[in-house]
Order: C-alpha cells, then structure tokens, then sequence
C-alpha cells in the first residue's frame, strides 16, 4: 500500500509502498478513504514534544475508511462497517483511569500516528474495541476532522464549564478553533474568538463567534474581550499554537473563570500567581475525549449541527500541506483523499 512515512525529526515525509499490516487479534483492517491532517501530526512529524514517536511511522489520527477485514475475536465490527481511527488509539481498560471515566489518561494507551501507525496510507489498522463507527449516511470527507478536531474541541468546552448563555473565548481558529466556534454554539455557548489573521477571524465570524480579535493587529486584545463581554469570559479554550495566546487567553477570563488548555506548542507560559489565586481562576489541560464523547461529538455533526470548512488534497499533497500549516495559511482543515 501507498503510505506518508516519517523517516525522520528533519526530513520531509516520504510517500512510498510499504507492506499492508494484517490485523491481529481485537484488530480490524480498514481501507482508508479520507483523513484529516491535524497539527498534532505536524508535532509528531516534527518530534517536538517530550515523549518523541518511534521513526519510522505512518501518522494521521483523523482517518475513515471501511473495515476490510477482521482479527480473531472481533465481534463488535465487521467487513464493510465504516469507522475511523483516533488519537486516543486504545487503552488498558483495566486502571483506575480506564474504571472511572477517565480512560483518556490511561498511561498505557496507544495513539493512533504517534504509537501506532496511523491513517496517511491506503489502509490502518483499529483496535476493534476502540475504533469510532461512524453512522449511516454521514458525508465521510467532513467527517474525518470530527475523530479528533471535533471531540478535542467538544470535551474541551465542556471542561471550560461555560453554561448555556454564558461567553466563551475560542483562541485560535484553526482546525481544532473553527470547528470549536461551531460547538459552543451548538452547546449554547456566545462565543469570541481571537486568532492572528483577518482570515481566520472572518472564518469564525461565518461559523457564528459575535466577536473576532486579531491579536496581533489589535493593540489591547484582552481589553477588548473584557469589555465586549462586560467583564471577561466565564471561560476559554486555547488551541493557538504559540504560548502568548496561553497569557492572553489567561487576560481575557471573567472572574471564577475556566480556561481548558488545548493547544500544544512546545513552549512554557508564565502563569501570575496573584491574579490567579485572588480572581479565582482555574487552568486545566484536556486532552482529546473518550469513547463516549467521541460518539457524542459525531453525533452532533450527524445532527447537521457542525460544518467543518475543508480543502480536499491528494496525499501525495502532504509535505505542502504540512508548510502551509507551520505558515498559518490553512482555512479550516485540509483532508486527504487517499484515492487521488
Ligand atoms: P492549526 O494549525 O490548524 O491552527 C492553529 C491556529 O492557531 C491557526 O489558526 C493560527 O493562526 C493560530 N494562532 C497562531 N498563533 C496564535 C496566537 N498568538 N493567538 C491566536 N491564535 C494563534 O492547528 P490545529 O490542528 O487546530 O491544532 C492546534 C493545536 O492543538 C496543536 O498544537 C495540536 O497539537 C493541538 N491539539 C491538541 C489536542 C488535545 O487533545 N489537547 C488535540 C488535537 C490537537
Ligand atoms: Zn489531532
Ligand atoms: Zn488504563
């Protein structure tokens, strides 16, 4: 099969036949259609984060496609089901995380283009117990950036513990932002967004945010939040790639205020101890979702309720795709065709 390989840290991806994997026993084999290139590839294909992935790997963690074959004791998926593969790959199901709710921090699990090979090829392989099955009818394309873009921005609203009728900050439009703009206010939220391009601001305009700052234009974006919103955010989410966005986004919360930490960049920001502890604030990491909010997350795009904006490119596409990304130049997500 035809797949984007990291060779390694510094290299381009190189796109290049490689041996078709055969599932093992929970697995499932599945052709792949379409796949989402999220900036978490970006990350990986850059190895910039702590725990670096193992070179070679396949990545793409926003893959749909359709069961072709199954391992020994598969039950719960069968050839021609259409399902996807996530970042949340599989987990141990058996630690106190997996038992209580929290299998997103299980420190056995595997993700999906990082840990194991992942959807920038022709086929991949899910652990049959973990794989999202995607509903009858979906459009498969708009689909793919819901397994992670979607639930990411899903769960992460819902840590920002913004109730219905209260403001949110969605900083940075990106990928993760835009579909974010489109979740608050599916869930009720009122949304401001803040990103570094007028592009990107007019981009969450269209997807419903009554304000969009252009942090690097405006000369006071945490005094103009404050003041649209009569005090600040009751609470935000960041997705921006770059650790400024962090503080501002920090400047920009109402007293009592939420903000979930989304975004990954390798950087540290200053938290201020004084105006954390006397306005109350609370800051809080959220990674992707579970298995649960991952179904609730597509069962919100199945609802017409989320349009993410995509470009279609061919795979072969990748290593353009990956610099117009770094450039900031992408609208919305790019989704790769693997038949092109
Ligand atoms: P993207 O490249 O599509 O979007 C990033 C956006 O941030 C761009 O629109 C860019 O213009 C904007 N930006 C850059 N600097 C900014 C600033 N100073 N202020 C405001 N906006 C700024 O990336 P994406 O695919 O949306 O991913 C975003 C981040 O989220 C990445 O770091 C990725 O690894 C991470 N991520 C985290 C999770 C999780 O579970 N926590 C899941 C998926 C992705
Ligand atoms: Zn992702
Ligand atoms: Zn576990």
């Amino acid at each position: 099969m035809k797949a984007a390989v990291v060779k390694d840290f510094t290299s381009p991806l190189v796109v290049e036949e490689v041996e078709l994997p055969a599932p093992g026993p929970g697995q499932a084999l599945v052709k792949v259609l379409y796949s989402g290139v999220c900036h978490t590839d970006l990350h990986a294909a850059h190895g910039d984060w702590p725990v670096k992935p193992v070179v070679p790997f396949i990545p793409g963690h926003e893959g749909v496609g359709e069961v072709v074959a199954v391992g020994d004791g598969v039950k719960r998926l069968g050839v021609g089901d259409t399902v996807g593969n996530a970042w949340f790959w599989s987990a141990c199901g058996a630690c106190e995380f997996c038992v209580t709710g929290r299998e997103t921090l299980c420190p056995d699990q595997r993700n999906g283009g990082y840990s194991v090979d992942g959807s920038f090829g022709q086929y991949m392989l899910v652990d049959a117990a973990y794989a999202p099955v995607l509903p009858a009818g979906v459009d498969l394309r708009a689909a793919a950036p819901i397994l992670c873009a979607g639930v990411t921005v899903y769960k992460g609203l819902k840590e920002s513990e913004v109730a219905p009728g209260q403001w949110v900050l969605v900083s940075g439009v990106g990928g993760l932002g835009h579909i974010a703009v489109q979740y608050a206010r599916a869930m009720g939220m009122r949304v401001v967004a803040v990103d570094v391009s007028d592009d990107k601001c007019a981009l969450a305009r269209r997807h419903g945010a009554e304000l969009a700052v252009n942090a690097l234009t405006d000369p006071d974006p945490e005094g103009t939040v404050k003041e649209f919103t009569g005090g600040g955010v009751h609470g935000g989410l960041v997705t921006a790639v770059n650790g400024k966005a962090f503080s501002q986004a920090v400047g920009s919360l109402r007293r009592g205020g939420t903000l979930s930490l989304v975004g990954l960049p390798p950087e540290q920001f200053p938290l201020d101890i004084f105006s954390t502890v006397l306005l109350g604030l609370t800051v809080r990491g959220s990674i992707v979702g579970t298995r649960a909010d991952l179904a609730e997350a597509v069962d919100f795009f199945a609802r017409g309720l989320i349009e993410p904006t995509y470009t279609l490119r061919p795979l072969t596409d990748v290593n353009a795709v990956f610099d117009e990304m770094a450039a900031g130049r992408i609208e919305g997500r790019v989704v790769m065709d693997m038949s092109a």
